[in-house]
């Protein structure tokens, strides 16, 4: 018998699946541009403070390590 793989899943979230495509020169669609711009604006936080902002205080969207100002920055600062 086979023993069961533990495939360790890495799930992203999809904004920091957006933010990285976005990132990565590919660009995104429009339709992907609206969906983390609602993302953003209905962040769902981690304990994790933004990798960006030197104030403590903001903390980050689930897993980006990005404040929703800073992830904003993220998506439009393309090319
Ligand atoms: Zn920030």
């Amino acid at each position: 018998m086979p023993l069961e793989k533990t495939t360790q899943t890495t799930q992203k979230s999809r904004l920091q699946h957006i933010l990285e495509k976005n990132s990565s020169g590919k660009g995104v669609t429009s339709e992907e541009y609206k969906e983390a711009r609602k993302l953003i604006l209905n962040p769902k936080y981690s304990d994790k403070k933004c990798c960006l902002c030197f104030n403590p205080m903001n903390k980050s969207i689930y897993d980006t390590e990005l404040c929703p100002p800073h992830a904003f920055y993220e998506l439009i600062r393309t090319k």
